[in-house]
């Protein structure tokens, strides 16, 4: 079955409300689709949105990426599959977004011309998941005030986005867990926090019996050992997400124990084969892991769930409520996105635009 065409087409979409983190405010999803055409007129779509604050991704570099890369996959069958992830790998260092979009549409032909679901293809069983929603920072109000919406709406874990201060910070954490204390909360810091200042707000939770299920990402990417001293003084497990990109970098951190879960994101290690490599290594080191995504379409976001399924026992937590933030999903078929009940179906192919 060979490649005949390869294309992009940008999509955009309104969220239902601003994307605010430490790092970043989003108003809309602006996401790059990648159709791979064959022969056989079986079609594969990969999708993936830019990030350039994690991953240096911007629309048009990837736009360039792509132009560069398939003139060397053009020609190639998919029969082929193990040459063209080597191909798509090794093309060119970093633009891990714009490999995990053309890895995933790889994927989506190889599962569609076996006539099975992606998830079935890669040996996964699991099709049921609850997935948490992200709050983003905002006053402590609005934050309670979206906290008990979600709720409402049926979330029973939320991720809340915090990096305004150490005091409105710890604050926040505090309102949001002793207001509702039967939700699971998962704290994100997205590299805000020193080493100290990280200890010291999860030290006055700990004094008041408030436990997170987990601290994601407290400081820079780069900072492991800061990473370290955090984990190693405080029982409030540390979770690495700007931290590990590739499966080499999830085995340093490891090696060095300095994070308890690792956030596996198709944008950020270069698509669906690393990210089964990232949930092994973590296996190997009794490490379990959450998938997330970045603001990113039923497209992308579908196909973390069906790495979920495939490594069910490794990847344990899903952060992925990237199409629930959406006002409109303009993607038709592939994964059912339900609130926070996500549900792998028998069809195959990952989804398409709608027209
Ligand atoms: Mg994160």
């Amino acid at each position: 079955m060979k490649i005949v065409d390869i294309r992009t087409q940008i999509i955009k979409a309104p969220l239902k409300k601003p994307f605010k983190t430490a790092l970043r405010r989003v108003d809309s999803l602006e996401d790059l689709v990648v159709t791979i055409y064959t022969e056989s007129g079986l079609v594969g779509y990969g999708e993936g949105a830019s990030t350039a604050v994690i991953t240096g991704d911007t629309i048009s570099s990837m736009v360039g990426a792509i132009e560069y890369i398939k003139s060397m996959l053009i020609g190639k069958t998919i029969e082929d599959f193990n040459s063209l992830l080597y191909i798509i790998e090794h093309s060119m260092v970093h633009n891990s977004t714009t490999k995990s979009i053309l890895e995933m549409a790889i994927y989506d032909l190889k599962a569609q011309s076996l006539k099975l679901p992606l998830y079935r293809y890669l040996g996964g069983s699991k099709t049921s998941f609850r997935t948490d929603i992200t709050i983003s920072i905002n006053s402590i109000d609005k934050m309670l005030q979206e906290s008990k919406e979600a709720i409402d709406l049926g979330y029973d874990i939320l991720k809340i986005k915090v990096g305004k201060s150490i005091s409105e910070d710890f604050e926040i954490i505090k309102s949001i867990a002793q207001t509702f204390p039967d939700i699971t909360l998962r704290v994100d810091a997205n590299q805000a926090w020193s080493p100290k200042e990280s200890l010291y707000i999860l030290k006055r939770l700990e004094r008041l019996n408030i436990y997170p299920e987990l601290i994601e990402q407290p400081v820079k990417a780069n900072d492991f050992r800061g990473m370290k001293y955090i984990r190693d003084r405080s029982i409030i497990p540390i979770l690495a997400d700007e931290s590990i990109f590739s499966p080499k970098q999830a085995i340093e951190i490891l090696e060095l124990e300095a994070c308890d879960y690792i956030n596996i994101k198709l944008a950020k290690c270069g698509g669906i084969s690393n990210g089964l490599k990232i949930a092994d290594i973590a296996e190997l080191y009794g490490v379990k892991c959450m998938i997330g995504c970045m603001l990113e379409g039923a497209i992308s976001v579908g196909a973390s769930v069906h790495l979920a399924s495939a490594r069910e026992n490794s990847i344990t937590m899903l952060d992925l409520d990237g199409v629930n933030l959406l006002a409109n999903n303009p993607i038709l078929g592939g994964v059912e996105f339900n609130e926070s009940q996500i549900r792998l179906n028998s069809s195959y192919g990952l989804g398409i635009l709608r027209i």
